[in-house]
C-alpha cells in the first residue's frame, strides 16, 4: 500500500502472519485516511483496508481500489482472506482494545490464534515514533499555526481579559488560520491559576503582574503541534523573574542534551537537575517531554521512568515548569526533531521573557 505498511509488514514477519490494525489513531497512520471505523489488514503479501460503505469510494480515492474493500461483513471477508493466505496467527493492538473488543474478535474470528502480547504495540509504537520528513513538514505547518496565533494574542492579553477569552482566541485564531482541529483543549490560565499545570481556562480575568501560561497546539492534516509559553503582564516580582530564568535555562538544558543515542532519562534529568540546583525540586512533577506525531502524547516519554533511547527522528517536547501553590507557575514547551549530532527546534517562537 505505501512505505509505512511494507515497513509493518516485514517487521511483523517471523512473529505472526499478520497484523490487523483498528484503531483509528494506527490506522490513520498506516493509510493516511482519516475514518471513524474500519480495519487494516497488514500481512507478507501487503495491505488491505476494510471499511464500509460510507468510506469506501474517499478510501478508493486516496489508497487506490486494488487496496480496499467495501466490506458489510468484515469479519466473513476476513476469515475468507486468512483463509486465502494461510493467515494462522494474527497480532492485534494489546494497548487500544478493550476486553470487550478482544472477546468479539475471538468470537468472530475463530480459526486463528491471536497474538495478543505487547509484539504489535512495541513494532507500531518503533515505527510511529521515528517521523519521515512528510510528517515532519505537517507537524511544522501545525507549529506555525500556532506560532502565528501567539503573536496574534500578545496583542490581546490585557488586565480584564478573562483565561476563557484568552483560550477562545487562541482557538478561533489556530482555526481561521488554517488548523484542521486543535491538538487538545487550550490551557490558558494565569496569576494563582497557572500553578496548576493542566489548568483549565476559567473566568479569572488577569490583572498586573500576572503570569499567563499557554499551552496549546494546532492540527494540521492528521499532525499535532505543541507549545508553551508564559508570558507576565505589565510587570514581575523578582521571585518569577528567578523562576522564569530557572524554567528557561531548565529547558535549554534539556534541548542541548537532546541527540540520537542519549536515554530520555538523561533528556530529562538534564532539566530536573537545573531545576533542583535552584532549589525547586518540589515543585516540578511531570515529565519534561512526549514525543508527538498523529497523536498529542506518544512514545517516547522523556521522563524519569522512561527506559527509552532517542533516536535520529524523533520529535519530541521538552516542557519542565515549576509550580508554586498558590502563588504562580511557569512552562515553556517546544517541539524538538531529534538528529545524530543534537536536535532541530521545530519551534520558531521567541522564550525570553515577555513583560506586556
Ligand atoms: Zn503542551
Ligand atoms: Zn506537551
Amino acid at each position: 500500500m505505501n512505505d509505512f505498511t511494507n515497513a509493518l509488514s516485514a517487521a511483523i514477519c517471523g512473529k505472526a502472519d499478520a497484523a490487523l490494525i483498528l484503531s483509528e489513531a494506527n490506522r490513520f497512520y498506516y493509510t493516511g485516511f482519516p475514518a471513524s471505523d474500519g480495519a487494516l489488514l497488514v500481512t507478507a503479501k501487503g495491505a488491505i483496508f476494510y471499511t464500509d460503505s460510507r468510506y469506501t469510494e474517499a478510501a478508493i480515492r486516496r489508497l487506490g481500489g486494488q487496496y480496499v474493500r467495501n466490506s458489510a461483513s468484515m469479519y466473513e471477508d476476513l476469515t475468507a482472506e486468512f483463509e486465502k493466505q494461510g493467515v494462522k496467527t494474527v497480532a492485534v493492538e494489546a494497548d487500544r482494545l478493550t476486553l470487550a473488543e478482544f472477546s468479539n474478535l475471538q468470537d468472530k474470528l475463530p480459526g486463528v490464534t491471536f497474538l495478543s502480547d505487547a509484539t504489535l504495540t512495541d513494532l507500531i509504537e518503533a515505527q510511529r515514533s521515528i517521523k519521515m520528513p512528510e510528517e515532519i513538514e505537517k507537524m511544522t505547518a501545525a507549529q506555525r499555526i500556532a506560532e502565528a496565533a501567539f503573536d496574534h494574542i500578545l496583542g490581546f492579553i490585557k488586565p480584564g481579559v478573562t483565561e476563557k477569552e484568552v483560550g477562545l482566541e487562541l482557538d478561533y485564531y489556530m482555526l481561521s488560520h488554517g488548523a484542521d482541529a486543535l491538538s487538545f483543549e487550550t490551557i490558558a490560565v494565569s496569576g494563582v491559576n497557572s500553578s496548576l499545570p493542566h489548568g483549565v481556562p476559567s473566568e479569572k480575568k488577569i490583572e498586573l503582574g500576572d503570569f499567563v501560561t499557554m499551552d496549546y497546539g494546532a492540527v494540521k492534516d492528521g499532525y499535532h503541534s505543541d507549545m508553551t509559553r508564559t508570558v507576565a503582564v505589565g510587570k514581575v516580582n523578582d521571585e518569577q523573574k528567578l523562576v522564569y530564568e530557572t524554567v528557561l535555562k531548565a529547558q535549554l538544558a534539556s534541548l542541548n542534551t537532546f541527540k540520537a543515542g542519549v536515554s530520555c532519562f538523561d533528556g530529562d534529568k538534564a532539566a530536573r537537575d537545573v531545576i533542583k540546583e535552584a532549589g525547586y525540586g518540589d515543585y516540578f512533577g511531570h515529565g519534561t517531554g512526549h514525543g508527538v506525531g498523529v497523536e498529542i502524547h506518544e512514545f517516547p516519554r522523556v521522563s524519569p521512568a522512561s527506559k527509552a533511547i532517542l533516536q535520529a527522528g524523533h520529535v519530541v517536547t521538552a516542557e519542565p515548569g515549576i509550580y508554586l501553590p498558590g502563588k504562580f507557575g511557569v512552562r515553556i514547551e517546544d517541539m524538538a526533531l531529534i538528529t545524530e549530532t543534537g536536535c532541530i527546534d521545530l519551534t520558531n517562537c521567541p522564550k525570553e521573557l515577555i513583560i506586556l
